[in-house]
């Protein structure tokens, strides 16, 4: 049998929570102010949070990593992350130093609306700071979940961010983070991350998640989708398609 995991929705973010030799490993975090919601749906489960044991962090953003520093003052868990992602953390703030832009003029006019709105959102969270026995992954790894009871491998999916990595289970369930997204669709966004960093980087990684035998796509955001949509998606966007930050 696979491994078994459980979705968490506690905020924008989906987290989802996988079975390991000793307690969960917890795939991503959410918003800072979604921790609250975050431990209930953990109660809800009947899991106490000193079983979460791992937290792989897919990539360093707001979104992501926003309440970490909550769950490493309530445990001490252990955090799997890119190497690159190490600065990023520390530096508490989403990366904007690696180019990219909006995946297109419809997200684009999303996100300044969402701005509007919510002034307060500014693309930065708490700061983490690795500490020596986390794990810093330097591309693919195969062993890192192995070693923990988890029958997967860590693929280094970069072109979201510069520090994405993916979890691509033996039977082909696959945690792309932001990756690869089914939400917002009706935007057009076709399965891409509603901003990229390099477009033709992001596709390249979506084909190395379909040679490692991905086939249902459990993303952050939206619902699971069959890995199909990558295949049938995969070029639709070029860097020339990106809208630049505001
Ligand atoms: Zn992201």
């Amino acid at each position: 049998m696979g491994t078994r995991f459980t979705r968490l929705d506690s905020g924008t973010t989906n987290c989802y929570l996988l079975e390991a030799d000793e307690g969960y490993l917890l795939i991503d975090t959410g918003y800072e102010e979604d921790y609250d919601g975050f431990r209930e749906e953990l109660r809800e489960r009947d899991v106490a949070v000193s079983e979460v044991e791992h937290l792989l962090l897919t990539h360093h953003h707001d979104d992501h990593a926003g309440f970490v520093a909550d769950l490493l003052a309530d445990t001490d868990l252990e955090i799997i992350a890119h190497e690159a992602a190490e600065e990023l953390l520390r530096t508490g703030e989403n990366d904007r130093q690696h180019g990219g832009g909006y995946l297109n003029r419809r997200i684009y006019y999303l996100a300044k609306l969402r701005k509007l709105l919510n002034p307060g959102w500014d693309l930065t969270f708490p700061p983490v700071e690795l500490r020596p026995d986390d794990v810093r992954v330097a591309g693919d790894d195969d062993e890192v979940l192995r070693e923990r009871g988890i029958e997967g491998q860590v693929l280094y999916t970069p072109g979201h961010t510069i520090d994405s990595i993916s979890v691509v289970l033996d039977d082909g369930t696959t945690f792309p983070g932001d990756a690869a997204m089914s939400w917002p669709l009706w935007a057009g966004i076709r399965y891409c991350p509603v901003f990229v960093t390099d477009v033709d980087e992001l596709y390249r990684s979506w084909e190395r998640l379909l040679d490692a035998g991905a086939r249902t796509l459990y993303p952050a955001h939206g619902d699971p989708f069959d890995a199909e949509r990558l295949r049938e998606n995969l070029g639709a966007y070029d860097d020339d398609s990106l809208v630049e930050f505001f």
